[in-house]
């Protein structure tokens, strides 16, 4: 199909040129003299994207799911006790592998479209009088609903129960993208990937893990052979990986952080949330509905849109891809058919997210939603005109004609010329 592909599924994102042309690269010798070079620096600079100057980053070869599982089999024993919610595809898959590697979950159901329901986070620490909960998983953002859940709140009632468990974060969808402060909030281990905010392609599991996180490790008895921290610690300890780490990955890591704080972590958050804000301004205007059940929840990097009765989601989600070259995710299991998702995070900007808009608008339309066309697009664009910041004032240039005018001496030089 002609024309670019416009691709807005909550990862992975749009890759910049910047990222893909420093991934371009000749292998090199991963053990070679200055490979620590390279390795150090990005090890040491992530931690900025955390928030944490006491953590330690470690960088897998893997996805969002090596990191999950890095996070538990380092600091967990088998028949170990955690205490997790269930509220959407994510945090349900994370609840599955915590069970698979032999761990008792005191599971928390709550209804797909809600948040962490932090309440009975509190009910189940409080009742833990033996204190046999030895962590919390907590999913930032349940990418498959588009809700955002509140961690500070989560740090805050487990000093309140004054509870020891460890506080491990998903933060796949968030991290780079939605204020997130590990050591402000006390987070023990954070999990992402690198195919979200990080803006690179799918390939790395990135954890950060806490001094009390990196304590538990010296008990933990889960078995691990590849995500082992203290193997990852031995070898990065002198710049390098403990096998072979993927080159261009790292090459672009490197520069997706030295993008990400050029532009500021919180001019970033902020871009996030103004995308995110337009999206839902244009839902408004179908007259459809986010999945999201309250406002505190809304997320800003993932809107999932929920279709009138009798409507399949995937069928727009179809269209738009078929005719319009346009990529929307799907509902995730119980929400299959439901919904469709908007992904807005990234490297993204406002006439970008008009293309989704607008595809969205004439898919829903063409599997007979009664949309009026245009409508979403309008309150979008009102949205984001009315809360642009002002220009930095600039002298412009001589317009393009002044300049090129010939001067007066140049014209009497022609004229005399042609007589
Ligand atoms: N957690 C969340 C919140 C996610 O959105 C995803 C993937 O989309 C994952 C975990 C799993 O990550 P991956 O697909 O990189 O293994």
């Amino acid at each position: 199909m002609a024309g670019r592909n416009f691709l807005f599924v909550p990862g992975p994102t749009n890759v910049p040129d910047r990222v893909l042309r420093a991934m371009h690269r000749a292998m090199e010798d991963h053990r070679s003299s200055d490979f620590p070079s390279l390795a150090a620096p990005v090890l040491e600079d992530l931690k900025k994207i955390f928030k944490t100057s006491s953590g330690q980053a470690f960088i897998f070869p893997a996805s969002g799911t090596g990191a999950w599982e890095a996070s538990l089999s380092n600091t967990l024993s088998p028949g170990d006790r955690v205490l997790a919610a269930r509220f959407g595809m994510f945090s349900h898959l994370w609840i599955d592998m915590a069970q698979r590697l032999g761990l008792d979950v005191q599971g928390i159901d709550a209804d797909w479209g809600e948040g962490a329901p932090i309440e009975r986070y509190q009910e189940a620490l409080e009742a833990d009088k033996g204190q046999r909960i030895k962590a919390v998983l907590f999913t930032h953002n349940e990418t498959a609903t588009g809700v955002t859940s509140d961690v500070a709140g989560m740090r805050r009632v487990l000093n309140a129960t004054r509870h020891p468990a460890l506080l491990m974060v998903d933060g796949v969808s968030s991290i780079a993208s939605i204020d997130f402060r590990m050591d402000e909030w006390g987070v023990d281990l954070a999990v992402t990937g690198s195919q979200k905010g990080l803006m690179l392609p799918a390939g790395l599991g990135i954890v950060c893990a806490s001094q009390k996180a990196l304590e538990y490790y010296e008990q933990a008895k889960l078995p691990r052979v590849f995500f082992d921290f203290g193997d990852m610690r031995k070898a990065n300890a002198t710049g390098y990986f403990p096998y072979t780490p993927s080159l261009p990955m790292l090459y672009g890591l490197r520069e997706s952080i030295a993008i990400l704080l050029e532009e500021g972590l919180d001019n970033v958050f902020a871009r996030h949330h103004r995308l995110a804000e337009g999206t839902r301004r244009a839902v408004k205007a179908w007259g459809l509905e986010l999945c999201a059940r309250a406002p505190k929840w809304y997320s800003d990097t993932v809107t999932a849109i929920l279709v009138p009765p009798g409507v399949n989601g995937a069928e727009v989600i179809d269209v738009a891809y078929r005719r319009y070259n346009l990529a929307l995710g799907a509902g995730l299991a119980r929400m299959a058919g439901k919904l469709f998702r908007i992904g807005h995070l990234g490297d993204l900007n406002e006439l970008m997210l008009l293309g989704a808009l607008a595809g969205s608008e004439m898919a829903m339309r063409d599997v007979g939603i009664e949309i009026d066309l245009g409508s979403g697009i309008r309150a979008a664009e009102e949205y984001w005109q009315s809360t642009a910041a002002p220009l930095p004032k600039r002298d412009l240039p001589p317009r393009a004609a002044e300049a090129q005018a010939p001067s007066p001496a140049a014209k009497k030089a022609t004229a005399g010329a042609a007589r």
